[in-house]
């Protein structure tokens, strides 16, 4: 089978391997998306925190069960996305239900074979069959959708309250259609690339900025009515968390969902205490996998503004490339692995 493999920071290289033998408990996938998210690129670059090489990245993804053994033999043919984490279950964080804190985390696509593969092995209990009407290719924004929404429930955006976003890559554009699922209001959208200000315009979002530090805390200062009560980070640039703290009402929450690793700033905390501020961070879907299948498949949040670049496995270097740079409108690179 055909797989994309990081061998090295920077280098990526399309491979020729057998097929995986799934172990016990585990399901062979016939995959069919994987769209390429922000911590791919920091993993490509060599810019992670938990990481091997060579490994095959993709964690967000859609497929067919080709094989399973036992109880899960059901599975064969079904339609499914699956979670990334295999946690060991039985350390500190694990035994008080914690599992992406786990000693022992493994992730897919990270520290395990991931999906820009035409197949994959994967634990069965990581897996979550898919309603007939779902397209393949919506279903792999499954993964990112429960992110969003995870991180939403983590800073309990509830309904009434005014939210402003900072980042509209493919996570900041399923914040906001998160946020508005629960009932509150994404005022303003601090993002520096046009095609990406336009694609939240068209979610709904009324009132964007670019990311120049200063430029979300004056639309803020000039138009009162929409100061946040919280702000939901979603670029991982410390400049964009010193925006967010300045720019949130005082007693706001700031919820922290992007990360780089390799980005440091000075910052002026002082916000963050004299406006008396929570800071809450969020990783990862959480359960929140089943509800996200049940928003796509009844098409009440809309994909088709994310998945913007589509290509196949042998034009990873294009697909990377246009990912990287943000360019030509990009929101998420993905791949058709069935090409
Ligand atoms: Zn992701
Ligand atoms: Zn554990």
């Amino acid at each position: 089978m055909k797989a994309l493999m990081f061998k090295a920071p920077l280098q990526a290289v399309l491979t020729e391997r057998d097929v995986p033998e799934p172990a016990p408990g585990e399901a062979l996938v016939h995959l069919a998306y994987n769209s390429i998210c922000g911590s791919d690129l920091s993993f490509y670059k060599g810019v992670w925190h938990g990481f091997t090489y060579p490994v095959v990245p993709g964690h967000e993804w859609s497929g067919t069960v080709v094989q399973a053994g036992g109880d899960a033999g059901e599975l064969v043919g079904r339609n499914v996305v699956g979670d990334l984490t295999v946690a060991c279950g039985s350390c500190r964080h694990c035994t008080v239900g914690k599992p992406t804190l786990c000693a022992d985390l493994q992730e897919l696509g990270f520290t395990r074979d991931g999906a820009c593969a035409e197949y994959m092995t994967i634990p069965t209990a990581n897996l979550h069959r898919l309603p007939e009407g779902l397209s393949l290719r919506e279903a792999c924004q499954v993964e990112p959708l429960a992110v969003a929404l995870n991180a939403v429930d983590r800073l309990a955006v509830t309904a009434g309250e005014k939210v402003a976003i900072t980042g509209a890559g493919g996570i900041g554009l399923l914040l906001a259609q998160a946020v508005r699922l629960r009932g509150g209001e994404v005022t303003v959208l601090a993002e520096p690339v046009p095609e990406r200000r336009q694609a939240a315009h068209a979610l709904g979002v009324p009132h964007t900025v670019g990311g120049d530090p200063g430029e979300l805390v004056g639309f803020v200062e000039k138009h009162p009515e929409a100061t946040p009560d919280v702000v939901l980070e979603a670029s991982g640039y410390p400049l964009a968390v010193q925006e967010a703290v300045e720019a949130v009402r005082s007693g706001g929450r700031v919820g922290l969902i992007g990360y780089r690793i390799e980005e440091a700033a000075a910052m002026a905390p002082h916000h963050i205490v004299v406006k008396v501020l929570s800071l809450q961070a969020s990783m990862g879907p959480g359960d929140r996998f089943g509800e996200a299948i049940e928003l796509l498949a009844a098409g009440t949040v809309d994909v088709d503004a994310l998945l913007s670049h589509e290509f196949g496995l042998a034009d990873h270097a294009r697909a990377l490339d246009v990912a990287l740079r943000r360019a030509d409108g990009n929101t998420r690179s993905y791949f058709n692995l069935r090409a």
